[in-house]
């Protein structure tokens, strides 16, 4: 139990939206309250955390993408400075290609200086090892790697524990109580409460108008004695190695139903598409299925602002499928715009919803 706590912002969810939020507001000096009921399956703890600059069948370049690596890089590592280990791990990755029109789009891609950065030189099959002879090959994708998220959220929670600013519970929306000055929720009181709460938004009161589309996703953690690739393969589904001989494959999209649980006929494509392109890994042990709902929207950009007609409730949230790579940058403007009245990018501020907003 703690005692009653009089902060500034109270964050509900301690996702990584909700985590490296809270750690910003906290390092410059701001009080919080982060509760959370401590799920083992959430999208954060589920996701496999990779970062990929460009994707898609057409070789898209994530806009802005720039920047959101740039404050990535910047935050994990200021977080692996603070903690004494690493959580996000630059690895090399490899894509196959899957048709000839993925070959032509690369061909057009390889000549536009601004992909320059990010896509490096194609191979054949018989130049890898591990490819079959009759694969279309593939090319080198640079600025790639994964965030250990499970390993950041349990670092970040025992910080908040130490900090006495974390309570393992899940709130009962219909418990917060709006006063003139502040909110209050059993004892606490808070200035702004700040939604962090992923999916769950489709069902919170005060922000369920936004178009929020949720897509559940499973991945599998498999153990193989075969000799592994060193990188992260994308195959249209994708490959990553950890270590022992362990590796991640992911991941299934499902828009419904939206249940939590592992679906057989989503593993068995996940492990079908493995075996296609890799014999050796049939073989392969299962070791774990996860399940987690990824909070995707319908303009594929996040929800981030303050409530129409109750200015002390906010939203983060809308990370989609680019959580790891898209959080630290509109963390950092996010708090900006809560501590200096900065102005959110257009793009992501929920502003762009208002005419949505169902008017009382
Ligand atoms: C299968 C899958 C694969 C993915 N792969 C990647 C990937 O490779 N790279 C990448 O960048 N992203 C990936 N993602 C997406 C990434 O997980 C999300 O973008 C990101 O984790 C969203 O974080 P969040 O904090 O907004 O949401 P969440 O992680 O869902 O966190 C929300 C938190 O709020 C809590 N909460 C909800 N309601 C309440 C309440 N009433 N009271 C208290 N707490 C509450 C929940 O328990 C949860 O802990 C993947 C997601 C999935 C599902």
């Amino acid at each position: 139990m703690i005692p009653n706590k009089k902060v500034e912002f109270l964050i509900i969810g301690q996702g990584l939206a909700g985590s490296l939020l809270g750690w910003r507001l906290i390092q410059q000096g701001h009080s919080v309250l982060i509760i959370d009921p401590c799920l083992k399956q959430t999208a954060s703890r589920t996701a496999a955390g990779l970062i990929n600059p460009v994707t898609g069948k057409r070789l898209v370049k994530t806009a802005s993408v720039e920047y959101y690596l740039s404050a990535a890089k910047e935050l994990y590592d200021n977080l692996a400075l603070f903690f004494g280990q690493p959580f996000f791990y630059e690895k090399e990755q490899i894509r196959l290609f899957q048709s000839e029109d993925e070959i032509t789009q690369w061909n057009k891609r390889k000549n536009q200086a601004d992909y320059a950065p990010f896509l490096g030189e194609r191979f054949n099959a018989k130049d890898n090892n591990y490819l079959r002879e009759d694969s279309l090959g593939g090319f080198k994708q640079m600025q790639c790697g994964y965030l250990d998220t499970v390993a950041l959220l349990d670092h970040l929670r025992g910080f908040f524990l130490d900090q006495a600013c974390f309570i393992n519970t899940q709130i009962d929306l219909d418990e917060l109580r709006i006063d003139s000055e502040f909110i209050e929720w059993h004892g606490h009181t808070a200035k702004k409460v700040i939604f962090c709460d992923g999916y769950h938004l489709q069902h919170n009161q005060w922000f369920s108008w936004l178009p929020l589309q949720p897509v559940q996703g499973e991945i599998l953690t498999l153990k193989t004695n075969s000799s592994m690739p060193n990188e992260i393969i994308q195959f249209g589904k994708w490959l990553l190695p950890l270590s022992d001989g362990k590796f991640k494959l992911g991941a299934s999209w499902q828009w419904q139903p939206l249940d939590e649980k592992p679906n057989d006929k989503a593993s068995a494509e996940l492990l079908r598409a493995c075996g296609k392109h890799f014999p050796q890994l049939k073989q392969a042990e299962l070791l774990e299925k996860n399940v987690g709902i990824r909070p995707g929207t319908r303009d594929k950009q996040p929800f981030i602002g303050c409530h129409p007609s109750e200015p002390k409730l906010l939203v983060f949230n809308g990370f989609g499928s680019k959580g790891s790579l898209m959080i630290p940058w509109y963390s950092d403007c996010f708090f900006r715009y809560l501590t200096r009245g900065d102005k959110l990018p257009e793009s992501a501020d929920i502003n762009r919803y208002k005419n949505d907003y169902p008017t009382r």
